[in-house]
């Protein structure tokens, strides 16, 4: 993803009251932040946040944590948001860090676009590469459940594969999303991108 300066973004990122600037410490105690039970749903990548503003506004009864590595990104998605949600929060991290920030927490990771790592030498920092498989278990509160869109053949493919290796059920597999309106959709930034380029979208959910 290409990263635009946006000229006040510290002056975003101070005064927002959804972002969280020190996940850590709210390990085990997001249903707390939230005051409620209701389940809680993440989306590991979230770009400039369509997706997971959209969902929040959608479903208010699920919560919703949207979570990106860079301020230069996430700062697009806080501007996006009029009025703070209450059932949403965004968090400024990298991912590797995920099982040190959620215990059994969790009940839907969304991988949506993820950075692909094409090098063989760099297939441990795919979002679905047993690295991170392993710190999911940390973080999921009981039935596992992860659903994956992308663009990337090879991503798609190597994660079939490494989510099967890893125990995951495939609930359901489709090389072109668009094209089962059946499986409901809320569409990413990079997938209205990659959908009006003529491009199929692959999208799986796992089990565990
Ligand atoms: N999900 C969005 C979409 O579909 O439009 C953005 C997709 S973009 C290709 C991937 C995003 O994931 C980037 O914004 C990148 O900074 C973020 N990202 C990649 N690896 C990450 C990590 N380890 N932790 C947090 N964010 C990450």
């Amino acid at each position: 993803m290409r990263l635009r300066n946006v000229k006040n973004k510290e002056e975003v990122l101070n005064n927002c009251s959804f972002l969280i600037n020190d996940p850590k410490a709210y390990k085990g105690k997001w249903k707390k932040l939230f005051n409620n039970n209701n389940p809680i749903y993440i989306e590991i990548g979230m770009g400039k946040g369509d997706f997971i503003i959209e969902n929040a506004l959608k479903f208010p009864d699920i919560n919703f944590i949207g979570i990106e590595k860079y301020d230069s990104v996430i700062v697009h998605a806080i501007e996006k948001v009029e009025n703070k949600i209450p059932n949403l929060y965004l968090i400024r991290m990298d991912a590797i860090e995920i099982d040190e920030v959620f215990s059994k927490e969790i009940d839907i990771v969304y991988l949506n676009f993820s950075d692909p790592w094409p090098k063989k030498r760099h297939a441990s920092r795919r979002l679905t590469s047993k690295v991170f498989l392993k710190k999911y278990d940390y973080i999921f509160k009981g039935k596992k459940t992860i659903i994956m869109k992308t663009d990337n053949t090879s991503l798609f493919e190597y994660s079939l594969v490494s989510l099967s290796n890893y125990g995951y059920k495939l609930e359901q597999v489709c090389f072109d999303l668009e094209n089962h309106e059946e499986l409901f959709n809320i569409k990413t930034e990079y997938e209205k991108k990659f959908s009006s380029l003529g491009y199929k979208i692959l999208y799986l959910k796992a089990n565990k």
